[in-house]
């Protein structure tokens, strides 16, 4: 048995998934009591004096804040960062059907940055326009910033890939397309 068999999805403490880890990580995590079992697979691993189903989907006890590379600024990004809600009316939807909206208007002096564009969806862009949310009457859900970190990054997951234990934790399937199950080892 190598080491790419049989993954373990690792979420945080609140369920979100963090990452993908090998089995032999996963055990080391329990081995230190860093993690309960939520899902196990079919198959057994034997030692000398026991045999343990393996983990497929570990939950940390504590809280991590994931590290992450710098986070660009895309469009994508927006999207995540702004959880597919459109951050005046609060509709989700996909990426194809929303647009962003200058929160400060580019005619006003409105810049292209974390600070200033959010999610929208079109009905609402169109009734905001050209104006300020406070001159159109309208409040933002979250103000816009800079992220420290997207809940995704750094997710190897692509969810053709994913064993069926783990499907009911990827609950937010617009929010992993971009990733392959290509390496697991890696983390
Ligand atoms: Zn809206």
């Amino acid at each position: 048995m190598n080491n790419t068999m049989d993954p373990a999805l690792l979420l945080n403490s609140t369920f979100m998934p963090l990452r993908v880890v090998s089995w032999k990580k996963a055990m080391i995590l329990m081995a230190l009591r860093k993690v309960e079992v939520v899902e196990v697979y079919d198959r057994e691993i034997h030692t000398v004096s026991l045999s343990i189903r393996l983990p497929s989907v570990i939950r940390l006890f504590k809280f991590v804040r994931p590290k992450g590379p710098e986070i660009r600024f895309t469009r994508y990004n927006i999207y995540l960062r702004d959880r597919g809600q459109c951050q005046y009316c609060g509709r989700e939807s996909n990426l194809r059907d929303l647009t962003y909206d200058h929160v400060t208007p580019r005619a006003r002096g409105g810049a292209a940055s974390w600070e200033n564009i959010v999610t929208c969806c079109r009905p609402c862009n169109l009734r905001k326009g050209g104006r300020t949310p406070q001159e159109a009457g309208m409040s933002l859900i979250r103000p816009p910033n800079k992220p420290k970190w997207l809940p995704t990054l750094d997710l190897a997951i692509g969810t053709k890939g994913a064993p069926r234990s783990w499907q009911s934790y990827l609950f937010d399937r617009r929010l992993v397309p971009l990733f392959s199950f290509s390496d697991p080892t890696r983390y």
